[in-house]
């Protein structure tokens, strides 16, 4: 096992942080100084070592170790908390594509993540039937290109920024072909997670493509903006990109306004707008992590009295079905 503070890891490749991620319970809390304990869930452990760099040793209610932790909560049955919370797998009109929303289209581009998030709303996803190779991306521009109402392509997964640059910069090349599609947005956690990804390939291709790229990261906790991860997001927008946030609402993580308000000013300083905030989709084994939609209201409420507007993201939900993402109107008291 690596040692925690051990110098010389920080300055690996972001390929060698996904090969060497912690797989276990047991790895994770030693390195945390931690008693052990385990939980056996179909969705295994992975964290990488960047990410625990950022918790802090001794404390088990650190906020972003109970993101990757497995509890004993994952295992209840609980009413109302399904496999497919936002009905996707009916939305695919061909292999890889997702198309639940008029004027953008997002693509399943990777099965691979470079953390387990624990509340993900995609733990349940059956990737196997969606996992896409060069040739299937050729049906899929096929696609894009009979709908000239799509201006937006998504990239998602998984994280799309597991794949290699060689392959992303192809599909930005692909995608730039048609003449209706002007926007790229990748959703990724990647630069928080390990922020090393935004490396040199990656931020020459962006800044090459003509599409607008838009990076929507994915930072729930203040503690996730390391002066690593602030340095990544200048690198993109250096680079061209827009960046923006959006955060899940999590009990015990960070149902807190201060919390939310310096996560808020962190991403500010990094360049990165909050965009939304989500409440928790009701997927099988992530009961424990609910916050109820009043309390987000309370929440919202103080933060925008914290805060000024651009600073406050939106609290949203999604509904299956839906043509776009329910916005919760805040408080008026
Ligand atoms: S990175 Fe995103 S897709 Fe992957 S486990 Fe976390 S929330 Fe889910």
């Amino acid at each position: 096992m690596i040692p925690l503070r051990e110098h010389g890891w920080q300055s690996q490749p972001w390929q060698w942080h996904l090969s060497h991620a912690v797989r276990d319970s047991e790895t994770l809390l030693t390195a945390l100084r931690l008693p052990s304990s385990s939980v056996d869930t179909p969705f295994p452990v992975l964290v990488p070592w960047p990410y625990l760099a950022a918790m802090t040793p001794g404390d088990p209610d650190d906020p972003l170790l109970r993101q990757v932790l497995p509890l004993r909560d994952e295992l209840d049955v609980v009413g109302g908390y399904v496999t497919d919370p936002l009905d996707e797998q009916t939305k695919a009109p061909i292999k890889g594509v997702l198309h639940k929303y008029e004027g953008r289209v997002l693509v399943i581009t990777t099965a691979a993540c470079a953390i387990h998030c624990r509340y993900c709303f995609r733990r349940h996803f059956p990737y196997d039937t969606f996992r896409i190779n060069r040739s299937d991306w050729q049906d899929i521009v096929g696609y894009i290109r009979s709908k000239p109402d799509i201006r937006e392509v998504i990239l998602s997964g998984g994280d799309p920024l597991v794949a290699n640059d060689q392959l992303l910069s192809w599909i930005a090349h692909q995608l730039a072909s048609i003449d209706h599609v002007d926007t790229l947005r990748l959703h990724t956690r990647l630069p928080v997670v390990v922020p090393q990804r935004v490396c040199p390939e990656l931020v020459e291709w962006i800044s090459k493509t003509s599409l607008k790229v838009v990076v929507v990261i994915h930072a729930n906790h203040a503690n996730e903006m390391t002066q690593q991860v602030t340095d990544a997001a200048h690198r993109l927008t250096r680079a061209g990109a827009t960046l923006l946030n959006q955060s899940v609402l999590l009990k015990d993580v960070n149902d807190d306004a201060d919390n939310l308000s310096d996560l808020s000013r962190r991403l500010f300083h990094a360049g990165v707008l909050p965009y939304y905030l989500h409440l928790l989709d009701p997927v099988t084994g992530t009961h424990h992590f609910e916050v109820p939609a009043d309390d987000g209201r309370d929440l919202l409420t103080e933060m925008s009295r914290q805060l000024p507007g651009y600073l406050v993201p939106k609290l949203v939900r999604e509904l299956p079905g839906a043509g776009a993402k329910e916005s919760i109107p805040l408080n008026s008291k």
